[in-house]
């Protein structure tokens, strides 16, 4: 088994890992130079020096020129643009518009690759997370925002715009007349991030009571047998119920892993599942007689919980390079 490094690179810190098969070998952290992307690269540069140096010892590493290295896998909060190369889409904005893979590369010697945070924590769970051994996996951060990543057979795929399992500016499907479509920052209305993002909780709890709750608030009043803050949750259950079975009715995941903020709520693995069924398409046997039930039939897709929680954005950047390379 080869060694990987994996770097997250944040708006406030840069994390890196190596991994020795799926074990963790070595852990560094250091500060995001902000504002400065020449500081950046050298910062990261400088992690990958250092990972190398304490996996050192153990000789795994051979010395530079004589032989394969460790190789380095990057989550990035944005993506790379399929046909300029360049960094779009983030919010650390002082990557924006550059070249990021080609410094990289230059920096670190060695081929590198980049996938955006959600992409690297599906590769996470579906390597040797919750998800280990599934087919198709749709990997969810739902947290201050709302963010997608599709591993298909170990391979994280990228698509042709860079944006696969980007469903969180999706509107939110089968809405109700409570869904009203509301201003997201991206411009559109009715956006999936803003329902189900722990903002959006929030939006939706002060909408209907004129209180502003933050979700685990919300969670600990519903459980004391505040009625207002468990219909909140309901219908927080019942809009990703919706939005996940428009997902399962394109990919068909074997397994959907949640993570973030949001992916504390327990009660969502029981009550989604319940409630997608009537969402998901042929998940009801129709039957011939107009006045009969319809039968419902459990769909196989398990809705279950990241395992590794915050090291996922490190260890699915290592596993970026995996036994097969990613599709596109
Ligand atoms: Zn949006």
């Amino acid at each position: 088994m080869s060694l990987r490094i994996g770097i997250d690179l944040g708006g406030t810190k840069i994390e890196g890992v190596v991994l020795d098969g799926s074990r963790e070998a070595a852990r560094l952290r250091v500060d995001t130079p902000r504002e400065d992307y020449d500081a950046t690269l050298a910062a990261i540069g400088r992690l990958v020096v250092d990972l190398e140096k304490l996996v050192k010892d153990g000789s795994r590493i051979p010395d530079p020129g004589s032989g394969p290295r460790a190789t380095i896998g990057i989550g990035i909060p944005g993506t790379i643009s399929a046909s300029t190369g360049l960094v779009k889409n983030a919010n650390s904005t002082w990557l924006i518009g550059r070249p990021l893979q080609q410094d990289l590369e230059h920096v670190l010697h060695r081929p590198t690759r980049i996938a955006n945070d959600a992409n690297c924590f599906a590769m996470s769970e579906a390597a040797d997370g919750a998800a280990a051994g599934a087919k198709v996996v749709f990997g969810v951060i739902a947290g201050t925002g709302v963010g997608g990543g599709i591993v298909v057979e170990g391979r994280s795929v990228g698509g042709a715009n860079g944006i696969a399992g980007e469903w969180g500016h999706n509107p939110l499907p089968w809405p109700d007349v409570e869904d009203a479509g509301r201003l997201c920052y991206c411009g559109k209305r009715g956006c999936i991030e803003t329902f189900l993002s722990g903002p959006g909780m929030t939006a939706d709890h002060k909408r209907s009571t004129g209180i502003r709750l933050l979700p685990p608030e919300i969670v600990e009043a519903a459980r004391a047998g505040d009625g207002a803050a468990e219909q909140t949750l309901r219908r927080y259950e019942r809009r990703f119920a919706r939005a996940l079975a428009s997902i399962v009715n394109v990919l068909d995941p074997d397994v959907i892993v949640l993570g973030g903020g949001m992916s504390n709520l327990t009660r969502l693995y029981t009550s989604v599942p319940r409630l997608w069924g009537d969402f998901i398409f042929a998940a009801q046997r129709r039957t011939q007689e107009p006045n009969e039930p319809n039968e419902p039939i459990e769909p196989k897709t398990r809705l279950l919980p990241a395992v590794h929680g915050a090291t996922s954005g490190v260890r699915g950047a290592a596993w970026l390079w995996p036994e097969k390379p990613p599709i596109a």
